[in-house]
């Protein structure tokens, strides 16, 4: 079965078709990363995190899988509602809400939620019929570039004296949450959360607080590097492991986001124009940090970027955005063959924190998403799956609309 990992793709063809800069979004591949994740994690049911990439087709595609979701704001109710998504398969998991972001989710369905402190806690006395509640644990962890436990979280020592507090107000308890940080390099933090967590379930569990749920976030990383499949199976060895100590009967939920969706799109955009300065050839391309390379500035990543059809011997070179300013450069000595205008840059890897993130600054339209599904053996019939949509609902790609119509 093929994926974004395994196909060849004509890059020209599709550019002479649906224009530059484009985006790719493959269907196959998301099924296929959801696939190794649940075979990673069998017992794990997986809430799809929306954050990186909230796309409708990877909403449909992973409802297809039989996926959960994670949301987080009211935009991402309303994309899992005009989904169809079961609301019973949704989380709501920003730590700090408004009274109206509770209210909307409760309204759609989606009746836990996390919290990390007591202020936090009493917004729910309201809802205190319909809401439950999930502790987040604050694990610092400083071998990832995003280390989320410093925004949220309670410390470990005061979970307890939060359980006792969500208690005394009457509010229903459905367990803890935590997430150590995005694109982790290995599952040492995610082991050592799971096993403080099993000892504040057993200090509650003294004290008649029943916790039923562990919720062992996101961070499951994505080769940036390589471009290759990660050996997701490897990496959640010991996960498993220490699932497997956790007291019987505990649900365990996990937020994927980067794992599912990253490898699931590419990115093509095109050489407007070249000059030589301070000894390097610069390329301007029609794509840069403001848009789909954004992830290069807000997620702290590099994208493998490649020039497909470029031959010839190799130079430092420059790649440069398509914005007037001089942070929009997206590789500063990367080795290239020398480039001609209309020539192609390809970078992979560009489905997570990519797209979501960009900016239309400079009155820069966002780059379209090109849906296509690789799994489709048959170049004709690869060709019938392609449908090019806006990057977003509000902002119509023109140039892209004047092409499906
Ligand atoms: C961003 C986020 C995720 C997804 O994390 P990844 O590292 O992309 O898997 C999951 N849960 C929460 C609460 C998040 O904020």
């Amino acid at each position: 079965m093929n994926n974004l990992f395994t196909a060849n793709l004509d890059y020209r063809s599709l550019v002479r078709k649906y224009g530059s800069p484009l985006l790719l979004l493959d269907r196959a591949t998301i099924r296929h990363q959801y696939r190794s994740l649940k075979s990673a994690l069998p017992n794990v049911t997986l809430h799809y995190a929306l954050k990186p990439l909230p796309h409708p087709e990877v909403v449909s595609v992973l409802m297809e899988e039989g996926a959960s979701f994670d949301l987080a704001t009211k935009g991402e109710v309303d994309l899992v509602r005009s989904a169809g998504v079961d609301p019973i398969t949704c989380i709501h998991t920003h730590p700090i809400k408004k009274d109206d972001e509770i209210s909307y989710a409760l309204d759609y369905g989606c009746s836990v939620f996390v919290v990390d402190n007591e202020e936090e806690v009493k917004k729910f006395i309201p809802y205190r019929r319909d809401a439950r509640l999930l502790i987040r644990v604050s694990f610092p962890n400083p071998e990832t570039p995003v280390d989320l436990s410093k925004k949220f979280g309670v410390l470990p020592e005061n979970c307890l004296g939060l359980l006792r507090y969500v208690k005394r107000l009457g509010l229903e308890i459905a367990g803890l949450s935590f997430h150590v940080g995005s694109q982790v390099p290995n599952a040492r933090r995610h082991c050592e959360a799971i096993s403080q967590c099993a000892e504040i379930i057993r200090a509650a569990a003294e004290e008649g607080i029943e916790i039923g749920v562990l919720d062992i976030g996101g961070g499951f990383p994505v080769d940036y590097a390589g471009a290759r499949e990660t050996d997701i199976g490897a990496f959640c060895a010991p996960i498993r492991e220490a699932l497997a100590q956790l007291p019987e009967g505990i649900r365990i939920i996990a937020e994927p986001g980067r794992f599912i969706s990253a490898p699931a799109m590419l990115n093509i955009c095109t050489v407007v124009g070249k000059a030589e300065r301070f000894g390097k050839p610069w390329y301007y391309l029609d794509d840069g940090v403001y848009c789909s390379y954004s992830g290069q500035i807000f997620d702290h990543v590099t994208y493998p970027k490649s020039a497909p059809y470029a031959m010839g011997p190799v130079r430092e070179s420059v790649l440069a955005g398509p914005t007037c300013d001089s942070i929009d450069i997206i590789a500063e000595n990367i080795m290239l063959p020398e480039l001609h205008v209309d020539d192609i840059i390809v970078g992979k890897m560009m489905g997570a924190y990519t797209i979501s993130t960009a900016t239309e600054f400079n009155f820069i339209r966002k780059t379209g998403i090109l849906l296509i599904d690789t799994d489709r053996d048959h170049p004709d019939e690869l060709e019938r799956q392609f449908r090019l949509e806006p990057a977003t609902r509000e902002h119509c790609h023109q140039r892209a609309l004047r092409l499906v119509s």
